[in-house]
C-alpha cells in the first residue's frame, strides 16, 4: 500500500468509528451545515439559464450552480405538489406517506427530516408554501400561506395565527426568512426551509415584472404541435392543452377578435408563459437578496443552500401546461447544490436522483442515521463527486390523481438512463416506450415494435423488482371500486 493510500485507510477507519450507525465513510460533511432548502412551486428546470434554457435567464438561481453542484438528472416520483412534498419529507413513496393526490391531508405524526434534525440539535422553520393541509410539524417556526395562497396581498399563518400581508407573495416570503435568519440566535445550526408559491398558475406576477418580456416573443418549445399520434389514449384525454384549457383567468384578458386555430394557440402560449417567466423573475430575485444576506451575514461557507422546484411543468410542451404525467418535463426537478467547504464549484452531476432521496441526504448532513422506513438514500457521496458503484440505475414512478384536475390517467412505470416504460391503468390498459437516446423529446412511443422486444422484457422485469422494493402493489386495471 502507497504511503498517501494507507494514510487515507487510517482516516476513514477513525472517522467510521466516530460515525452514527447506518452512514457511510463518505457519507458525512466535517461539520453540522445550517441548511437553506429552497423549494419553489412548478418551477420546471428549463426554464432556468443554468439549464440551458432557451426562454429565460436566472442569475441568482445560476449563482449556486456556478457555485456548487447542479443534478441534471433529478425526478420526482409522483409529479404533483402536495405528493412530492410528503416524499420530500418523509423520504418515503406516496402509498407509504399517506399522500398519494392533492386532495389527501399529510399525516404530521409520522417521521420527517424536520423533526430528526429538530432531535438533532437544529433549530428547524418552514416558511411559504406549505400546502400540506396539516400543519407543519417538526418545527421550532412556522409562517405559511393557507392553501395554494394568493400572489397578491397574502394572508399567512403564523404558528396558528392568521394575518394578511400588503405587498407580493415571493418578497414578503424572502422578507421573513431574512428576519428568522437575523433573529437567528444560540450557536445552534439551523434548517430553514425557504418555499416559494410562485411560478403555480395562475401565474400573477409582481408589479415590477408585469412588462418584462412585453416586446418579446418567446421562442416556441419543439414539441408544441405534437400529435400524440403514436402515444396512448391518455395524452389526448388530458384536459391541460394550452389551445382549449387554459382559461380567461389564467390568460387575464380575452384573445384579439379574429384569432382562430394555430395563430390563437400561439397567442395563448405567450400570454402564459410571459407571466409563467415572470413570476420566475421575482423567485429568481429574491433568492439574490437571500444569498446576499449569507454573504454579508458570514453565512455563506457553513450554509448548504438547496434549490428545487416540487416537480417539473409543459411549458407548452406537447402542448400543454401543467405536469402530472411521467414524461421528462414534468418528471424532471430541478436541483442545485452549494456548499463551498465541500462541493465544487460548477460541478456537475448525471446520476439518477429522486425527491425521496433529499430526506436521507440532509440528515447526512447533520450526521443522523437516516431511519429504515425512509425509501430514499443520501446523495451525499454524490456532492462529494463519488457515486457510489451501487447507485441505482433506475427509477420508479407512480401517479394517482385521476379521476381528477386535468385527468390525467393513474400510471406507473420506470425509467433507466436511456428508457421509459409507462403504464396507464385503471380505465385504460396501454404501455408506452420511450428510447430517450435516440427519441429524447419522447415523440415517439415504441412499444409494440418488436425490435424493442427484449428491452420490454428487461423493463418490465425491472418495473416488478422496484415495485417489490418499495412496496407498492397499488394500482390495476379496472378494479371493482375506485381507489383514493
Ligand atoms: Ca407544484
Amino acid at each position: 500500500m502507497k504511503r498517501r493510500d494507507f494514510l487515507k485507510s487510517v482516516a476513514m477507519g477513525a472517522a467510521s468509528l466516530a460515525m452514527p450507525r447506518g452512514i457511510l465513510a463518505g457519507e458525512l460533511f466535517k461539520s453540522k451545515p445550517n441548511i437553506i432548502f429552497i423549494m419553489t412551486d412548478d418551477h420546471a428546470s428549463h426554464a432556468l439559464s443554468c439549464y440551458g434554457s432557451k426562454i429565460n435567464k436566472t442569475p441568482n438561481l445560476d449563482r449556486i450552480a456556478e457555485e456548487g453542484m447542479r443534478f441534471n438528472n433529478c425526478f420526482c416520483t409522483n409529479s404533483i405538489c402536495a405528493p412530492s412534498r410528503a416524499v420530500i419529507l418523509t423520504g418515503k413513496y406516496s402509498h407509504l406517506n399517506g399522500v398519494i393526490d392533492n386532495r389527501m391531508k399529510f399525516d404530521g405524526s409520522q417521521e420527517t427530516f424536520p423533526k430528526l434534525l429538530q432531535k438533532a440539535g437544529y433549530q428547524t422553520a418552514m416558511i411559504g408554501k406549505w400546502h400540506l393541509k396539516s400543519d407543519p410539524t417538526g418545527c421550532d417556526y412556522w409562517n405559511v400561506l393557507p392553501g395554494q395562497g394568493a400572489y397578491h396581498n397574502p394572508v399567512m399563518i403564523e404558528m396558528g395565527q392568521r394575518k394578511k400581508y400588503t405587498g407580493y407573495v415571493s418578497d414578503i416570503i424572502t422578507d421573513h426568512c431574512l428576519k428568522w435568519l437575523k433573529a437567528h440566535k444560540g450557536g445552534k445550526p439551523f434548517c430553514l426551509m425557504y418555499q416559494h408559491k410562485a411560478p403555480h398558475r395562475r401565474w400573477e406576477p409582481a408589479k415590477r415584472y408585469a412588462k418584462l418580456y412585453e416586446d418579446l416573443d418567446i421562442p416556441l418549445p419543439e414539441t408544441f404541435n405534437d400529435d400524440y399520434k403514436t402515444r396512448s389514449a391518455a395524452a389526448a384525454a388530458a384536459t391541460m392543452t394550452i389551445e382549449r384549457h387554459l382559461t380567461r383567468s389564467d390568460l387575464k384578458m380575452d384573445p384579439p377578435k379574429g384569432l382562430a386555430g394555430q395563430a390563437l394557440k400561439k397567442w395563448k402560449y405567450q400570454r402564459y408563459i410571459k407571466d409563467y417567466l415572470r413570476c420566475v423573475a421575482s423567485v429568481d430575485d429574491n433568492v439574490g437578496r437571500l444569498l446576499d444576506y449569507l454573504d454579508t451575514a458570514g453565512l455563506t461557507e457553513n450554509t448548504v443552500v438547496i434549490y428545487t422546484s416540487d416537480q417539473g411543468f409543459f411549458l407548452g410542451d406537447h402542448s400543454w401546461f401543467d405536469k402530472r404525467f411521467m414524461y421528462e418535463e414534468s418528471l424532471r426537478m430541478p436541483l442545485l447544490v452549494r456548499y463551498p467547504k465541500e462541493i465544487k464549484a460548477g460541478s456537475v452531476n448525471n446520476d439518477i436522483v429522486l425527491n425521496l432521496d433529499f430526506a436521507p441526504t440532509f440528515l447526512s448532513f447533520a450526521g443522523v442515521a437516516k431511519p429504515a422506513e425512509m425509501q430514499g438514500r443520501s446523495t451525499l457521496p454524490l456532492l462529494h463527486g463519488n457515486t457510489p458503484k451501487d447507485w441505482r440505475t433506475s427509477m420508479y414512478y407512480h401517479y394517482y390523481e385521476y379521476p381528477g384536475a386535468h385527468m390525467v390517467k393513474r400510471h406507473y412505470g420506470v425509467r433507466t438512463k436511456r428508457y421509459k416504460l409507462i403504464h396507464f391503468y385503471r380505465d385504460i390498459d396501454a404501455w408506452e416506450l420511450y428510447d430517450l437516446q435516440k427519441d429524447p423529446s419522447e415523440l415517439k412511443n415504441v412499444y409494440g415494435n418488436p425490435e424493442y422486444a427484449p428491452i420490454v422484457k428487461q423493463l418490465k422485469a425491472e418495473l416488478a423488482r422496484l415495485r417489490e422494493q418499495y412496496s407498492d402493489s397499488t394500482g390495476g386495471v379496472n378494479p371493482k371500486k375506485p381507489r383514493s
